[in-house]
Parts: C-alpha cells; sequence; structure tokens
C-alpha cells in the first residue's frame, strides 16, 4: 500500500509523511520488517510488507489501524515518550530485543529503533526488526525484564564508556558517560571499588553518585566480568536509587539521636560515643565537662517557658562556638549539657577551656524585650585508669558538678575522691531518708520568739529535726536539700504539719497564749495539693485559726504573681498568716510584695549577724514591714548589741540564740515559763 492511500484512511490532518516518502520507498523494498510508530497516538503510520506478516496483518492498512495502546502497559508507554525524548535530543539508536504481541501473543524480536520526525514535526520511531528472536522462553522473559526493570544495569568496558546501558540506566545517567569513575561523587569510591574487584571479584556499596536528577544516593553492585561480544574486561553495574531510603533512615537516626530543643546529642548518643571509645581503649585523657544552668527555674518562672528555651538554645550556640569541631557537646535534657575533650586534659588547659565556655554564655541573652543573665555551674572528672565506664565518669562530673551548686554556683569543681566519699554518704542518707518518713523519725524543737518590748514570748518557731536511729539528731541543712531534690519534701512537709498543728492546738487548749510558725519549702508550697492540706488541718477541734504562720522563702514569690497571690489568699482565708522567712537575701520584687497578704517579714541573720554596719538595711525592712503591715522580726540575734541596736530601732521581736537556742518541746515550755516578765529571777536560773 501506498502512503497517500495510508493518509487516505488516516486523519489527513494529523499524519504528514510525504517528505519521508523517499527513504519509506526504500523501505518497502526491504527483506526486514521495517514500520513507523507515531509514539504519541500509539499507531503504526507505516509497515512494509515484511512487517505487516510480522505483525500478522493482512493489510498495511489493517495494521495502520490498529490502536497499540490497547495492551501496552504504562511502563512500555512511559519508555516509548523516553525513547521520544533521546531521539529528539540526540540521533540516538537503540538495538534492543523486545517482545511483540502480534494479535495477543508474544513473539521475542530483535528490534532497531531510532528517530523518524514526520512532516507534522513531532518525533516518531523507525524500528527495524533484525531477526525473529523466537527463542528461549527464559530468554525472553530475561530480556523483557532488563528493559522494563528500574534497577539500572550498565556494562562498562574496564576503563572507558559503557558498552550497554539498559533504559532504567539510560534514563537516570549523564550523558555523555565516559566511565564508571565519571558516575561517583567521590573518587575514593572508584578507588575502594577496583580495589574489591581486584580481590574478590565484585563489591556494594551505598554512595553519592551522579545522575540526571543531580546527585542521588545509589546502591551500586558491580561485578567483575568480560564483554560477551568481544571478550574483553569489563564491569557490570546494577545501581538502584536508595536516596528516599536513606534519607527516612538519617532522618531517623537524627531524631534518635538528636535532642530536639538544641540540636545537640543527646544523652542516648553519649553514651554510644562514650562506650564506643571505652571498647576501643581511647579514654586516657578524655575529660567530661558536666555543666547546668543556674537558678534555671527561675528563669522559667521569671520570664516563662519559652525563655527558658532561648536561654538553652542560646547557650548550645555559644557553647559549640567555643569548642573544637571534634569536641562533643550534648545534652542530657533539662539544662544539663555535657562536653567531652579528648585532647589536653591537664588541669590549666580545661580551666581555659571552662573560662571560654564561661564568658560566653555570661553574655546577657536577648529575649523579646529583655536581656536574661545565665551563669553555669561546673563539674570536671575524668577517665583515669581506675574509672574507666561511663557511668562512673558521669556520675562523677555530676559529683563535682553539685559541689559547684554547693559551693555558691557559677563556679567549677574538678572531682576528687573524697567527693565521691560525701556524694556515697549522700546516697546512703537519701535512702534512710526514705525509712524515716514512714517510722516517725522526725521531731520538731522550737525556738521562742520575744516580744522585745514587753520581755514576752510571743511565739515559737518549729525547727524540723531528724532522729536517725543510729547517727543521732540530725540537723534540717543536711537533710531538707535532699529532700527537696527528690521529693521526699511533700510527705516531710506533711509531718512537720501534722506535728507542729497538733502541738499548737495543745498549748492553746493549755492555755499558752502562742503563735507557732512553720516553714514551708518552695517545692511544698507548690504541690497542687497543699491549700487541700492545709484545710484537713484547719478543720481540726480546736484548731487555733490566725495563730499559725507559714514561713515561706522569697523564691516562692517569683513566677505569675497572681496566681501565687490567689494561693496565698486562699491560705490565709482558711485561717493561716503568712510570714518571709530570710527576708532579704533572695529576690524581693517590692512592688509585688504590697499585693501579698503577708503578715510578717523576718530580716535574715546575715543582716543581724552585721550589725551595725547593715544597719541602713535592717531600717529599711522595718520600714517596708510598716509600710505594708506586716510585723518584722529579726532573727539570729546572739547579743546582747544587737538586741539593744534593735530595741533602740523599733524593732519589735526578735529570735536567736541570745534568747534561746531551738529547744525540745518540754524544755521549750518550761523555758516559756521561766521567761515570763514578771520572772526576771526564773530566766536567769534557767539561763544560768
Ligand atoms: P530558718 O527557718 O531560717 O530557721 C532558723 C535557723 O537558724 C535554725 O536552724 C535556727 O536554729 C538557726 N538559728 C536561730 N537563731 C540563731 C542564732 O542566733 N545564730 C545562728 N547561727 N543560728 C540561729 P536550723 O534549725 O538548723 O534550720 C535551718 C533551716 O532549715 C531553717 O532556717 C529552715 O530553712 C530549714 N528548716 C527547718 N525546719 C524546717 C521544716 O520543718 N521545713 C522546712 N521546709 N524547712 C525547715
Ligand atoms: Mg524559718
Ligand atoms: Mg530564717
Amino acid at each position: 500500500m501506498a502512503v497517500k492511500s495510508i493518509r487516505s484512511t488516516l486523519d489527513m490532518g494529523r499524519l504528514h509523511l510525504s517528505e519521508a516518502e523517499a527513504s519509506l520507498g526504500i523501505a518497502r523494498r526491504l527483506r526486514a520488517a521495517v514500520w513507523v510508530f507515531d509514539i504519541d497516538r500509539a499507531r503504526i503510520v507505516f509497515a512494509n510488507d515484511a512487517a505487516c506478516q510480522l505483525w500478522q496483518a493482512d493489510t498495511e492498512e489493517d495494521l495502520c489501524a490498529r490502536d497499540m495502546a490497547l495492551d501496552m502497559t504504562p511502563t512500555v508507554a512511559k519508555r516509548l515518550k523516553q525513547y521520544q525524548i533521546d531521539f529528539s535530543q540526540a540521533d540516538s539508536i537503540f538495538t534492543e530485543l523486545w517482545t511483540l504481541y502480534p494479535n495477543g501473543e508474544p513473539m521475542g524480536v530483535m528490534v532497531v529503533f531510532r528517530g523518524f520526525r514526520l512532516d507534522d514535526g513531532r518525533m516518531a520511531m523507525q524500528c527495524e526488526a533484525l531477526s525473529d528472536a523466537q527463542d528461549q522462553p527464559d530468554n525472553l522473559r530475561s530480556a523483557e525484564a532488563l528493559l522494563h526493570t528500574d534497577v539500572m544495569i550498565t556494562l562498562f568496558s574496564r576503563d572507558g564508556p559503557p558498552l550497554y546501558l539498559n533504559p532504567a540506566a539510560r534514563n537516570a545517567f549523564p550523558t555523555p558517560l565516559n566511565s564508571f569513575e565519571a558516575l561517583l561523587v567521590d573518587p575514593a569510591d572508584f578507588t575502594q571499588m577496583v580495589a574489591r574487584m581486584a580481590e574478590v571479584g565484585e563489591h556494594r556499596l551505598v554512595t553519592k553518585t551522579h545522575t540526571v536528577a543531580g546527585t542521588r544516593w545509589f546502591d551500586l553492585s558491580v561485578k567483575s566480568c568480560s564483554d560477551a561480544v568481544t571478550g574483553q574486561p569489563a564491569i557490570l553495574l546494577t545501581a538502584i536509587d536508595v536516596s528516599e531510603l536513606k534519607e527516612a533512615r538519617d532522618t531517623a537516626r537524627h531524631l534518635a539521636d538528636r535532642d530536639q530543643l538544641t540540636n545537640l546529642h543527646n544523652r542516648s548518643y553519649l553514651q554510644n560515643y562514650l562506650e564506643g571509645l571505652e571498647r576501643s581503649g581511647d579514654t586516657s585523657g578524655c575529660t567530661v565537662i558536666f555543666f547546668d544552668v543556674d537558678r534555671f527555674k527561675l528563669i522559667n518562672d521569671r520570664y516563662g517557658h519559652d525563655a527558658g528555651d532561648t536561654v538553652l538554645k542560646q547557650i548550645a550556640i555559644r557553647a559549640r562556638a567555643v569548642l573544637s569541631p571534634e569536641d562533643m557537646l550534648a545534652r542530657l535534657g533539662g539544662d544539663e549539657f555535657v562536653i567531652v575533650i579528648e585532647g589536653d586534659s591537664s588541669k590549666a588547659a580545661l580551666e581555659l577551656q571552662v573560662e571560654k565556655l564561661r564568658s560566653a554564655i555570661s553574655k546577657p541573652i536577648p529575649h523579646d524585650k529583655s536581656r536574661i543573665d545565665a551563669t553555669i555551674s561546673v563539674g570536671i572528672a575524668g577517665y583515669t585508669d581506675d574509672s574507666d565506664c561511663f557511668s562512673d565518669v558521669m556520675r562523677q562530673a555530676d559529683i563535682a558538678l553539685y559541689a559547684s551548686k554547693q559551693g555558691g554556683r557559677n563556679c567549677t569543681t574538678f572531682f576528687n575522691t573524697q567527693m565521691g566519699k560525701a556524694a556515697i554518704a549522700r546516697d546512703q542518707i537519701e535512702v534512710a531518708l526514705g525509712h524515716a518518713v514512714l517510722a516517725d523519725e522526725f521531731i520538731l524543737h522550737y525556738q521562742p520568739r520575744l516580744d522585745i518590748q514587753s520581755g514576752e514570748i510571743v511565739g515559737a518557731e518549729g525547727l524540723v529535726r531528724w532522729l536517725h536511729p543510729e547517727r543521732g539528731m540530725v540537723m534540717p541543712d543536711v537533710f531538707i536539700p535532699i529532700c527537696e531534690e527528690t521529693g521526699l519534701i511533700d510527705e516531710l512537709g506533711r509531718i512537720v504539719l501534722e506535728i507542729g498543728c497538733t502541738q499548737a492546738i495543745e498549748w492553746h487548749q493549755a492555755g499558752l497564749d502562742l503563735d507557732v510558725s512553720l516553714n514551708v519549702s518552695p517545692r511544698q508550697f507548690s504541690d497542687p495539693g497543699f491549700v487541700t492540706t492545709l484545710q484537713d488541718f484547719a478543720a481540726r477541734p480546736g484548731f487555733p485559726h490566725g495563730r499559725i504562720e507559714l514561713e515561706i522563702t522569697e523564691t516562692v514569690l517569683i513566677g505569675e504573681h497572681n496566681e501565687i497571690a490567689e494561693k496565698l489568699r486562699a491560705i490565709t482565708a482558711i485561717g493561716y498568716s503568712i510570714a518571709i522567712d530570710d527576708f532579704g537575701t533572695g529576690y524581693s520584687n517590692l512592688s509585688y510584695i504590697s499585693r501579698f497578704p503577708l503578715t510578717c517579714l523576718k530580716i535574715d541573720r546575715s543582716f543581724i549577724d552585721q550589725l551595725p554596719a547593715s544597719g541602713p538595711i535592717v531600717q529599711l525592712i522595718l520600714t517596708l514591714g510598716q509600710q505594708i503591715g506586716a510585723r518584722v522580726v529579726s532573727e539570729g540575734v546572739e547579743t546582747q548589741e544587737q538586741l539593744d541596736w534593735l530595741t533602740d530601732n523599733n524593732c519589735k521581736e526578735a529570735q536567736g540564740y541570745f534568747i534561746t537556742r531551738p529547744l525540745a518541746v518540754r524544755d521549750f515550755e518550761r523555758f516559756v515559763q521561766a521567761f515570763a516578765p514578771s520572772s526576771q529571777r526564773g530566766r536567769d536560773e534557767y539561763r544560768a
């Protein structure tokens, strides 16, 4: 059939073969099957007799009328589109074994494909069957698989360009491709692969590879082989794009190893890292610097949690900036950070390093309109011969950090064995305290409060003591901080309230006219159940309303002022009064003091100790007390001179060793009787 007649049977406007007629005229006379395939329309637009025979069509017209899209898989359609692009970009020729389906029956044919420009300018495909390759079924299937797989398969000559690329490889790899080496981003990969091929004949590697879509992560397998045609040495490369997989794995690893807030490494990474060093015996000279932010809770309370986050992020950035790239920096959680230094572990070098860290962190940290000052406490411990496990060194650095906190914060402590012993003792106390709260081992001693003018004892401060079965009486300074840290303070606080309230009820029923003050720790105050506990005690028969005073410290007043004021009002409404203990040592925002329902300010012992030098401060507090309608008590009065100064300056109440040390209940009761103003003799006798 003439090309003209094809035109008559097909859409004349869309098909223009006239310019190709000459070449097709020749094709008509060839014995090999030749046909032209319009990729866009999935139609054969020209076929010589041999092609008609191959396709089992009676006439060319019949064949051209067939809709090839009907039994074409999406993969084949995609491949054909790719060919179309390849033909347009370069005068490409492909020779491939294809499976044709004339009338639905599969048939393997080796076909040469090349571009064929239709009259309307669109790129079609000229196909020439080389031979009827009705091979063994397995051969056909393998050829088909090679053609359609997404796995990129390439045969390279040993040191030169590819001898064969399957369609997937052709689509992915950049052209011109001069060698296998040119595919690899890192030249070291090539050296490694060649070396391994020389040794064992093959190698596998996940690495960065150049592709038409830029750099991608490929899983590459290479095998050394020979070209089946020439027998020359060759490399068979199988490649799979694993970029998405790798990205997902990297993200998962990143999430597992990193702290989300600061993007620093986290505790589990740090542990793996140090344990890795331990396993490889690389820990000598390795030092752990453990630091945390001083009074970080106050930063959160005062400026809000966003500010706390800003501070942590800034600390991470600033710490990183003063470290060498090989030093490891991790955030353990909260405000705790760890640096691992593997270089110079001399004390001088470490001190210099910490100094740099401090000065970087101490610069004010901007947040909103505020500038936040942060300081750090630091503990340092190194790997030594006898302590060489992660948990030991971390614990030692932690103990040293704890010592820095005890030493007043904003300082650095190097671990020593003495400290280790103290820490063990502290741990023992912690364990014993757990038993003590269950075993009624706590009592209160009472320190009287003197009305300076009348000379009467008007109150008693209950101070807790722990009667340790072996150690005897333990003072609160030893165990209160541990109770605070471990949370035992809630239970201990309840015990103190129980003893104190019971005692107050007993004294009032016995006609002793005394206020009883009880200390409340910040943590106990912030416990949501605190007010309810107080309510329970206030509901007891004989509870002396208005005569039990709770001593809180200034730190309790920091934070959300409305919330605190509300809680304090609820407490006073139940029948307790509120004193500020150790006044003048903590944070006092004077503008807020007047908004809280306070009945008493207790001037801290340190100011009384410094009298008369500290006179102006004491006078200031006395005036402040007057202004807000609160009594002022001077604590820690130890001498007659101090008491005289306070009397002269119109301070109404005093407490201290000069009057008496805290006393056990019965001693206290005897003291109060002896101290009655009418009984100067009894007082002197008692003192004697
Ligand atoms: P604080 O509430 O300021 O109690 C006063 C402390 O100063 C008492 O020490 C008392 O013995 C001591 N002191 C009194 N007068 C003088 C003096 O003239 N000179 C000197 N140098 N010291 C004097 P203590 O009993 O060892 O208590 C220490 C701290 O432990 C208390 O300070 C208080 O903060 C805390 N604490 C005591 N009992 C409790 C309690 O039941 N609960 C809570 N949360 N804390 C308590
Ligand atoms: Mg107190
Ligand atoms: Mg005090």
